[in-house]
């Protein structure tokens, strides 16, 4: 397999608002699915697009399918589907048209602005990819189409979420890939700054849906926010994160909805931990299930359906007699499927959510330990697992909100020292 490489890749935060004297900044932001949800937000993100244009700006922008088009494409394939799970390659041939939709309409309301533009699938953009379906990683990209658009003036809107494999197929990067997109374009293209634009202005130490006094972080490290994207909180892709930090740039993250300003608010990730970057947060993942089986043929037959569907395993433990392993479904197409042939070797619950509280070091300290137990108690976990930089539980589905809450109270608003 070709091992992955970013071309053009020079940004670093020191380079974040700076600009050549020979060409136009290039900024590359990226709009996600509720920002363009219907035609009137759109016509908004165009107003956004068309000022940073007008501003002396070189702006390619990124988008996502509009509103839920990818679960409604997805349900439909659910619909006609008669064997267990849907092939894989069909379903990246449909969702990707979600994207496509929302690009031609954006540039088409960009050009009604009186702006040049012109919209570029992912395969046109250049974003080469492995050749796994549904959940496929960027190996390297070639805006060259990009670049020279660009330079003839024109805003570029590109469609999130997708790429093309080096055996020429079409292929789609994971649920909310089209973050990915945008960091890895802004890499390949050494742009001057990355803005993701969404229905949330930035980080905050919790989803600010859930837990009221979560508080807005106006820097975050990024080794903070990978773990918090690996533990569910979706307000950035995990992989878009990484190619932050490989590349070395400073992501944006900004509300759509915020009037267009000289100091938006924000949070900035960046690589260099300052005091404020490495806070605490709570983070939750409802897309998990959790396996237990008895016997070793058994834990061999249940490894075999998970390495057939491709299933990743967020934790896994063999101990005693028995394996028990927590599983991640955002990339499981049919869950229902995987889950049934399962049922056969061993016990599964997917009524289940897995909570987690993010912090340096936090894992090392007994008395976080200690305190995230407490926090936990009449909740009854169905497993408590730590890493480096997180605790983290699994607890009923229906608890899932009252569990964030209360670890929030009790490890980020009250840290324990
Ligand atoms: P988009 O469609 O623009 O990509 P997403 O829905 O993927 O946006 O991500 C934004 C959502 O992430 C917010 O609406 C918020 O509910 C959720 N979220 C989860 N955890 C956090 C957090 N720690 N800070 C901010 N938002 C969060
Ligand atoms: N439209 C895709 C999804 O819903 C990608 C994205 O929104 O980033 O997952
Ligand atoms: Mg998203």
């Amino acid at each position: 397999m070709l091992a992955p490489t970013i071309v053009a890749m020079s940004l670093s935060d020191s380079h974040d608002a700076s600009s050549s004297a020979a060409r136009r900044p290039i900024v590359v932001q990226k709009y996600g699915g509720s920002s363009v949800a219907d035609v009137e937000r759109l016509g908004r993100v165009a107003d956004r697009i068309v000022a940073a244009r007008r501003a002396g700006n070189d702006v390619v922008a990124v988008v996502s399918a509009m509103g839920k088009t990818t679960d409604q494409l997805l349900a439909l394939a659910r619909e006609v589907t008669l064997t267990a799970e849907p092939p894989r390659r069909e379903l990246d041939m449909l969702v990707s048209t979600g994207e496509r939709v929302a690009m031609s309409l954006l540039s088409i309301a960009i050009q009604a602005r009186g702006v040049e533009a012109i919209s570029f699938t992912g395969s046109q953009s250049g974003i080469i990819t492995n050749d796994r379906h549904f959940d496929a990683r960027i190996l390297e990209v070639r805006p060259h189409r990009i670049e020279d658009e660009l330079v003839r003036g024109k805003v570029v809107i590109v469609a999130g979420y997708q790429g093309m494999s080096y055996r020429r197929e079409i292929t789609t990067l994971g649920r909310g890939g089209s973050d990915t997109t945008a960091v890895a374009l802004a890499a390949a293209l050494s742009a001057d700054r990355c803005e993701i634009y969404s229905d949330v202005d930035g980080v905050y130490s919790a989803d600010p849906r859930v837990v009221a006094d979560a508080r807005h972080l106006p820097e975050i490290s990024v080794d903070m926010l990978q773990e918090m994207a690996h533990a569910g909180a979706k307000v950035l892709n995990a992989h878009a994160v990484e190619w932050a930090r490989r590349a070395g740039i400073a992501i944006h993250a900004r509300s759509t909805f915020d009037a267009v300003s000289e100091r938006p608010k924000e949070t900035v990730v960046r690589a260099t931990p300052t005091t404020e970057s490495m806070a605490r947060a709570v983070s939750c993942d409802r897309q998990v299930a959790w396996l237990e089986v008895r016997g070793a043929d058994a834990e061999a037959r249940a490894l075999a359906v998970l390495e057939e569907a491709g299933l990743p395993v967020l934790a896994f433990d063999a101990s005693g007699d028995g394996a028990r392993a927590i599983l991640s479904l955002i990339s499981a197409p049919d869950w229902k499927g995987t889950r049934d042939k399962l049922r056969v070797v061993g016990e599964v619950r997917d009524d289940v959510a897995f909570v987690s509280v993010v912090g340096p070091a936090i894992a090392s300290e007994a008395s976080s330990v200690a305190a995230f137990r407490r926090a936990l108690a009449s909740i009854r976990p169905v497993v408590t697992t730590l890493s480096p930089l997180r605790l983290s539980a699994l607890v009923a589905a229906a608890e899932a909100e009252s569990a964030q809450r209360a670890l929030h109270d009790a490890l980020v608003c009250a840290p324990v020292v």
